[in-house]
Parts: structure tokens; C-alpha cells; sequence
């Protein structure tokens, strides 16, 4: 894989096929720990709607077959969007607003972004896309820092990005660096009771039990990094 030295170079063609291909492995590979934790802290249903997500998303490359950067994000983000409980919406939002990453900024022409869209964003069009998503999940699920939700990786992982994107890091190290701080932050997240989404009804018994969100969008984070250098992504501290 060809490294890109600078925040607006363009990732890798291949960016957005691995990216895909790491979070139907991490996070299809953590259904079963990420449905436990829903079980002691929730209402015992994300592990069935992770799997459902991820088939219907495995469904769409199928007959869709991919190429594009956006055209890989937007079979993770139907595939979610067609799933129920809070998070089905929540994540096919937060997907769609990351595919939109290489789309280009306002005001530039129809025709740049056209060409933009059919190649890999930049380490700086990503970040922006996965703080437009943060920014959507909370426009509509209304959850702040703190409520025990998957707010609490996004956010400190958005702010590691931008971050690491203005001190002019590599994708690989920024993407680390987000990825620890997402990590980090939602382990933390055992410390706290949930204010939002049925987790909510279970006050103190979610006292010690990881949000599953949270870290399902840790391994989301670690799926970007991978795709930008080559690696696996850790799913052994969810339990
Ligand atoms: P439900 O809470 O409806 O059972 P799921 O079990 O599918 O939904 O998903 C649970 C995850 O969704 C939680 O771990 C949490 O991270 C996330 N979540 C729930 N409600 C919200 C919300 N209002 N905003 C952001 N994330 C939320
Ligand atoms: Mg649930």
C-alpha cells in the first residue's frame, strides 16, 4: 500500500474497500461479546443488530459490487439503515455521513466534487466526515459526552483526528492516535450508567459493563487505521 505523506493528499485507492472489509471483520468478529454486553447492560439485542447490519451490508456489495471509496462506505451504511433498535439508524447515519467524506467542501463545483467522489478522501476530508457523523448522531439522538453512549468514542476520537491532522501527522499515526483515544474512551465507559437508549432503563446494573456502541465504534476507528497501515484491529479487551 502506498503511504500518503500529507492531510490532503488522497488516502489509497483501496482505502474504502479496506475499510469496509475491516469493519465486517472486527466488528462482525466482536458480535458475539459487543450482543453480551448489550445483555448485561441493555436490552440484549446489538449483537443481532450488528449481524443484521453487516449481512445486509455483505448483501449489497454482492449486487452492487463496489469500487469507489463512497460506493464501498454506502453498502455499511444501507446495511444499517435497514436494521431496527436505536443504533440501526443511528450508525446508517453516521456511515452515510463518513461516505460523503471525498464529496469536496461547499462551493466548489459540481464537476470537482463530482471527480472528487470517485476517488479516496484525504486524511482531512475523513476527519471532517467523521465529525460531520458525530455531529449527526447527536443531532438526532440527542446524547451527550457522558450518557454512556457511542458519543463517548466519537467524540474524543474526532478530536484526536483533527488534532493529528493539524500537527500534520501521517494517516497511519493519526489514525492511531484516534483509534486510542476511541478506545480508551470507551472502556471508560464502564465507569458510567446509561441516559440514552434502552441501556437507559438498567440505571446502576450497567455500572462495570462497556458500552457496546462505544466500542463498536472503536473498531470502526481501528478498521480506518488497518486500511491505512496494513494491520489487524485488537477486539480482545470487549468483554
Ligand atoms: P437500543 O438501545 O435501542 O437497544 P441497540 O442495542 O441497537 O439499541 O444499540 C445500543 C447502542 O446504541 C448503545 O450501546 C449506544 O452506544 C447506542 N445508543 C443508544 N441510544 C443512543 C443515542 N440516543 N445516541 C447515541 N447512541 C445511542
Ligand atoms: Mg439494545
Amino acid at each position: 500500500m502506498t503511504t500518503t505523506t500529507t492531510s490532503t493528499d488522497p488516502l489509497p485507492d483501496d482505502f474504502g474497500h479496506a475499510f469496509i472489509r475491516g469493519v465486517h471483520e472486527s466488528v462482525g468478529g466482536a458480535a458475539e461479546a459487543l450482543g453480551d454486553l448489550d445483555r448485561r447492560a441493555g436490552d440484549g439485542d446489538f449483537g443481532t443488530n450488528v449481524r443484521t447490519a453487516l449481512k445486509l451490508a455483505a448483501q449489497n456489495i454482492e449486487t452492487e459490487q463496489p469500487a469507489t471509496y463512497r460506493q464501498w462506505v454506502t453498502t455499511m451504511y444501507m446495511g444499517w439503515l435497514g436494521v431496527g433498535g436505536t443504533s440501526g439508524p443511528l450508525f446508517g447515519m453516521f456511515f452515510r455521513d463518513l461516505a460523503k467524506a471525498a464529496d469536496g467542501a461547499e462551493g466548489e463545483s459540481a464537476r470537482v466534487r463530482a471527480a472528487d467522489g470517485a476517488g479516496s478522501p484525504s486524511l482531512a476530508q475523513f476527519a471532517g466526515a467523521l465529525a460531520a457523523g458525530q455531529a449527526t448522531v447527536q443531532k438526532y439522538g440527542e446524547a451527550d459526552v457522558g450518557d454512556k453512549t457511542m458519543i463517548d468514542a466519537l467524540d474524543p476520537a474526532v478530536s484526536a483526528l483533527r488534532s493529528a491532522v493539524e500537527a500534520g501527522s501521517s494517516p497511519s499515526e493519526a489514525l492511531a492516535a484516534a483509534e486510542k483515544a476511541a478506545v480508551d474512551a470507551a472502556r471508560a465507559t464502564a465507569e458510567t450508567t446509561a441516559k440514552r437508549g434502552r441501556a437507559s432503563y438498567v440505571g446502576e446494573v450497567a455500572k462495570g459493563v462497556i458500552d457496546p456502541g462505544a466500542a463498536a465504534i472503536a473498531l470502526v476507528i481501528g478498521a480506518a487505521r488497518a486500511a491505512a497501515d496494513g494491520g489487524d484491529v485488537d477486539t480482545a479487551w470487549i468483554r
